[in-house]
């Protein structure tokens, strides 16, 4: 019998923690939403189901994520580790998950198993407040009930979650030999069991606190005061990440969330962020500039530009006044359904600031000035167009032919061209 089975765990102290699982797909199959083609290559805790990630922590329990393609996958490196070789060292186009075969990735997908700790820490012990002399958990879960704040250096007592047992602060209980947590850090005077494989811990002196990440990932800038990824250090923006997330209010300096900076300078949750992506929020929360970063952004101004290049509009035209977030412009232009690019910042962030209707034709030096703008109309070229860079590879094979758009040039264009094709 294991020692700590003896002892009966309060309700209080039992928490859910999302398991993380890696996995690949059996040779040849194709579908990574069928369990029975699915090959574990690791399973680890990720992270402690908590109420502010709630949202965040559903979503991905109901979904296969892709990982990383096998070629670049390294079964003796840990995920952390193995996340930022990845993307510091593959060159690999937008999507190309979907453009490599199934059984050729790896997967990753969740589920949940209980645990000993808070919502924010599994640990097994408690922690004492040098203020109040309390035990707790953790200094959120203080924090959240005390009118002060936890003074983490200063713990010098710990309590047994399993025995009960006082005693000075160290990693392994010495009445009942229980590990407090295998990452723990003398200084902070924490502990943690999530494990290396997602969160992995180190003391950065600059920051006065533990960090997640690997120590040699991380560099400390004095201006930032705070820490910042080695692969970016050179030429970063200096940022200071202070004050509330605007989507969720909750601290951005004193949190074990991680954390990003968009590109209009504001800062976010990384959860927040990626649940306001999910709502198709594509708006910062607090300047309204088009919210997508990095590789997000680029995928989503193709896919928008497709759609604009897709979109027929009739006649007639409702003809409109919009007005560009990113670059504050203001312009006239076709309304169509939601796909409107400010011509001058290729975004798609503009909104309709009044209606005119009406059926006049927009002057072509508007259209000249941003073509890339213009719609396509309903009429055959327009039309003939779309089929044509939709359908191009496709209607070739099908008819047999070196250049589909030269056999449609065959066929008449005006009323005129049709009436006297007929007349043949
Ligand atoms: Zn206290
Ligand atoms: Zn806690
Ligand atoms: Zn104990
Ligand atoms: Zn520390
Ligand atoms: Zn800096
Ligand atoms: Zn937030
Ligand atoms: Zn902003
Ligand atoms: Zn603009």
């Amino acid at each position: 019998m294991n020692q700590t089975q003896k002892y009966i765990i309060p309700e209080q102290f039992k928490n859910q923690v999302l398991m993380q699982q890696i996995f690949k797909l059996k040779l040849g199959g194709k579908d990574k939403n069928n369990v029975d083609d699915h090959i574990i290559i690791k399973t680890f805790p990720c992270e402690v189901m908590c109420d502010e990630k709630l949202q965040d922590q559903q979503h991905k329990l109901n979904t296969i994520y892709f990982h990383i393609p096998l070629k670049y996958y390294d079964e003796t490196k840990t995920e952390s580790e193995q996340l930022v070789d990845f993307a510091n060292t593959a060159q690999l186009e937008p999507e190309w998950y979907y453009k490599m075969d199934p059984d050729q990735l790896t997967y990753s997908k969740y589920f949940i198993k209980e645990d000993i700790g808070c919502q924010h820490f599994i640990r097994a012990c408690q922690l004492l407040c040098n203020t109040c002399n309390k035990y707790y958990t953790c200094r959120f879960c203080h924090d959240e009930i005390e009118d002060h704040k936890f003074p983490k250096q200063e713990t010098k007592m710990v309590k047994c979650i399993y025995c009960k047992c006082e005693q000075p602060f160290q990693q392994y209980c010495q009445n009942c030999k229980q590990c407090f947590g295998k990452q723990w850090c003398e200084i902070c005077r924490a502990f943690c069991n999530i494990g290396n494989e997602s969160k992995p811990m180190y003391h950065c002196k600059g920051c006065d606190s533990c960090m997640t990440g690997w120590a040699h990932q991380w560099r400390h800038c004095d201006k930032c005061n705070s820490c910042v990824r080695v692969d970016c250090f050179q030429g970063h923006q200096c940022v200071k990440f202070d004050g509330t997330c605007p989507v969720c209010m909750g601290d951005l300096e004193d949190t074990i969330y991680g954390r990003m900076l968009l590109n209009c300078s504001h800062a976010i949750h990384k959860h927040c962020y990626d649940q306001l992506i999910r709502q198709g929020e594509y708006r910062c929360p607090v300047c309204r500039r088009f919210l997508p970063v990095e590789e997000e952004r680029e995928i989503l101004i193709n896919h928008f530009k497709k759609l604009l290049k897709e979109t027929v509009i009739f006649r007639p035209i409702r003809y409109v006044q919009f007005h560009c977030l990113e670059c504050q412009r203001d312009f006239y232009g076709a309304f169509h359904s939601f796909v409107v690019m400010c011509g001058k910042c290729e975004l798609f962030n503009v909104e309709t600031r009044e209606n005119i209707i009406g059926n006049r034709e927009l002057a072509d030096e508007e259209w000249i000035k941003y073509p890339e703008t213009k719609p396509k109309f309903c009429t055959v070229e327009d039309i003939r167009e779309i089929l044509y860079s939709k359908y191009q590879i496709e209607l070739e094979k099908e008819w047999n032919l070196e250049n589909v758009g030269d056999a449609l040039n065959m066929y008449p264009k005006t009323k005129e061209q049709f009436l006297s094709y007929l007349q043949k």
